[in-house]
């Protein structure tokens, strides 16, 4: 370790995995199809869980704990199981299981959802909601974890990272305290005063630690930005946006991924293992446990009380070489050439 990294803060490193279920083409289809549970989490391929299975294995390998956002309203449609088995186990395994709630689930609360598909369109929106509608979203996701004997929820993702400032109000109704809900790279938010970057801020009392945007490439002038996942994101690209971000002194890097960007395929039919993003993840965990001096690995459980917000919103890049390395690689992967 060199002075100057000793005499640094560690920057904290948050690993997010969305968890959820998949609606499955039910809406497109609803006479031919149904949604997609404990696979979509587990991505099962001859017996071996490569999604979930093999992720737990990875933190575990490197003794690092994650956070898993768990979607809450699929019981809409599948009751308390199967995800109340998979998030007892996620805990059971030390990591820390958070609240994500995708509100097209509810969609599924009426009988008759295959007949109203033909005069209405379900929506996903978390944003353009008022508090009282967010309210209960957020209470009717807090009641399944407790139902599935999970600690009450902190912290809330919401689905697609839809957000406005409504969401937060609504959180600080219900207890819940920190955020990750800001990938602008994923969704803009329509208000300018929650366009972050990264950094860790302060909104309506709590507190959000966006998922890490960060800059890849000039291209005609203008600045592509992209969201820190490990399909989106090749290891090299990864450690540089760690390294640059712990020497500007940067709080946070939020990393966001879900369990089936490790398989890929059809979840209904022929699946393979995604070894090259199996490869990105193994790779990060061995890194950031050997630089245990310049990174805190910790969770979102562990931010209210602890963490105050210190703003810090630069857009960090990443060199052009690993980016056009990473879009190589992502398209031999596509290829299924590695
Ligand atoms: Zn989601």
């Amino acid at each position: 370790m060199s002075a100057s990294a000793a005499a640094r803060a560690r920057t904290r490193v948050y690993l997010t995995i969305d968890t959820e279920f998949s609606i499955g083409g039910a809406f497109e289809a609803p006479a031919e199809r149904e949604p997609i549970g404990a696979q979509n989490v587990l991505c099962d391929v001859q017996g071996r869980s490569e999604g979930l299975g093999f992720m737990l294995d990875a933190f575990a390998a490197s003794d690092l704990r994650a956070t898993f956002f768990v979607e809450a309203l699929q019981t809409a449609w599948f009751g308390d199981e199967p995800m109340g088995a998979l998030a007892r186990r996620i805990a059971a395994a030390g990591h820390d299981v958070q609240l994500h709630l995708h509100p097209v689930w509810t969609w599924f609360d009426r009988a008759d959802w295959r007949e109203r598909l033909k005069t209405e369109t379900p929506n996903d929106r978390m944003h353009g909601c008022s508090v009282e509608q967010l309210v209960e979203r957020m209470q009717r996701g807090m009641a399944a974890l407790q139902r599935w004997g999970i600690a009450r929820p902190v912290a809330l993702r919401t689905g697609n990272l839809m957000v406005d400032r409504n969401v937060y109000k609504a959180m600080a109704e219900v207890g819940l305290r920190v955020a990750s809900n800001v990938a602008r790279a994923v969704f803009e938010p329509a208000e300018e005063a929650l366009r972050f970057n990264a950094g860790v801020h302060a909104i309506e009392g709590i507190i959000e630690l966006p998922v890490l945007t960060y800059a890849d490439l000039r291209l005609g002038g203008r600045t592509h930005r992209k969201v820190l996942t490990i399909t989106g994101s090749s290891f090299a690209e990864t450690r540089a946006l760690l390294e640059r971000a712990h020497r500007a002194g940067a709080p946070a890097v939020v990393l966001l991924t879900h369990c089936h960007e490790f398989v890929k395929g059809d979840m209904r039919g022929a699946l393979a293992a995604n070894r090259v993003n199996q490869r990105r993840l193994t790779a990060l965990c061995r890194y950031l446990r050997d630089a245990d001096d310049r990174y805190e690995v910790t969770t979102m459980d562990r931010v209210a009380g602890a963490t105050t917000a210190a703003t810090s919103d630069a857009l960090l890049g990443v060199p052009v070489h690993a980016a056009l390395w990473r879009i190589a690689q992502n398209k031999l992967n596509d290829l299924n050439v590695i």
